[in-house]
C-alpha cells in the first residue's frame, strides 16, 4: 500500500530533464535520434483519400547523412513535412530524441528546392538572422554573429548585405543552408535542395555540402529522385517504392564519394538501385 502510493505520488515521481540531458541521455542509450515508426500519411480531400506512404519506418542517427530515395510522387515531401510537425500520421509514430513529434519546432528545419524560399526584401544577413530573432533563439547581437559565421561557413559572408535577387541559383541555395545550419536543428531536412540547378552547379552543391558536413557533422535527412546524388551524399539509403511509398529496402552508402563517380563500382550500385526500385515485386522471383 504504502509503496504504491509512493510510485503513483507527484512529488516522487522523477524529474524531467531538459531537452540536451535528454538528448546525452537518449544518445548513451543508444536510442535513435530520429525514429520514423510505421508512418502511413494521407491527404483527405472532399472527394477522396490519397495515400501518399504506407507504414515506412526507419531510424536516423547522430551525424548520419541519411536519404530518402524514391520516384516522383512516392511521398518524400509529405515524409519530410510530418517530421517537420506539419502533418500528422494516421498510422505509426514520428520520435525525435524519444518524444513523439506533434508539432513544428526549431529543432528540425527545412531547405527547400526552391529559390524563392528567402524573402527578397531582406539581406542575406537579415535573411540568415530572422529565424534567430523569430524564435528567440538568441538577441540582437548574438543572431548577427552567428549568422555572419554561417554565411562565412557557405562562402557567402561578402555577400552579406546583398539582396536574394542579385545572387545566382546556388548561392541563394547555400544562403537557405546558412539560414538553417545557424538555427542548430537536431535534425537538418533538405528537400531536393539542389534539383532545380544546372548539372555543375549541382555537384559544387554536393561537394560542399560534404566539406561542410565534414567540419560541422550536423544530422542530416536529404530527400532525392537522383540514384547518383543519393549515393554520393547519402552514409545511408531508404529506398522508397512508386505511390504510395513503401520502405523497399535500407542500404549502406558510406563507401561512395564524388570521386566514385563514372568508376565500375558506383556504375554497378546505380543499376542495382535501379532495379530495386522499380522492378515490381515477384518479378525473377
Ligand atoms: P514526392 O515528394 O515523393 O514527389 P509527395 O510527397 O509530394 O511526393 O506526394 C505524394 C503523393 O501525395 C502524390 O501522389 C501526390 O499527388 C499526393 N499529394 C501531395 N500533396 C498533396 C495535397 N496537398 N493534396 C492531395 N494530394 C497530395
Ligand atoms: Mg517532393
Amino acid at each position: 500500500m504504502a509503496t504504491t502510493m509512493l510510485r503513483a505520488g507527484p512529488a516522487f515521481a522523477p524529474p524531467v530533464p531538459a531537452a540536451p540531458q535528454r538528448a546525452a541521455a537518449a544518445a548513451a542509450l543508444g536510442t535513435p535520434l530520429l525514429q520514423v515508426d510505421g508512418v502511413s500519411l494521407e491527404y483527405r480531400t472532399r472527394e477522396r483519400v490519397v495515400r501518399a506512404t504506407h507504414r515506412v519506418s526507419f531510424d536516423m542517427h547522430e551525424a548520419d547523412r541519411f536519404v530518402l530515395l524514391g520516384p516522383s510522387g512516392c511521398g518524400k515531401s509529405t515524409l519530410l513535412k510530418a517530421i517537420g510537425g506539419f502533418i500528422r500520421p494516421v498510422e505509426g509514430e514520428i520520435r525525435l530524441d524519444a518524444r513523439t513529434v506533434s508539432a513544428p519546432g526549431p529543432d528540425r528545419i527545412v531547405v527547400f528546392q526552391e529559390f524563392d524560399q528567402l524573402p527578397p526584401w531582406k539581406t542575406v544577413h537579415q535573411n540568415v538572422m530572422f529565424p534567430l530573432l523569430a524564435s528567440r533563439t538568441l538577441g540582437r547581437k548574438e543572431a548577427a554573429e552567428r549568422a555572419l559565421h554561417c554565411l562565412d561557413k557557405v562562402g557567402l559572408a561578402r555577400f552579406a548585405d546583398a539582396h536574394p535577387h542579385q545572387l545566382s541559383g546556388g548561392m541563394k541555395q547555400r544562403v537557405a543552408i546558412a539560414r538553417a545550419l545557424a538555427m542548430q536543428p537536431r535534425v537538418l531536412l533538405m528537400d531536393e535542395p539542389f534539383a532545380a540547378l544546372d548539372a555543375l552547379t549541382r555537384r559544387k552543391m554536393q561537394e560542399e555540402l560534404l566539406a561542410l558536413w565534414d567540419e560541422v557533422r550536423f544530422t542530416l535527412l536529404f530527400v532525392t529522385h537522383s540514384i547518383e546524388e543519393a549515393l554520393v551524399v547519402g552514409n545511408r539509403i531508404a529506398l522508397l517504392s512508386p505511390h504510395p511509398g513503401r520502405m523497399r529496402a535500407e542500404i549502406n552508402s558510406h563507401g561512395f564519394t564524388l570521386d566514385s563517380l563514372g568508376g565500375s563500382a558506383f556504375q554497378a550500385a546505380v543499376q542495382r538501385i535501379h532495379r530495386m526500385l522499380f522492378e515490381e515485386e515477384g518479378v525473377g522471383a
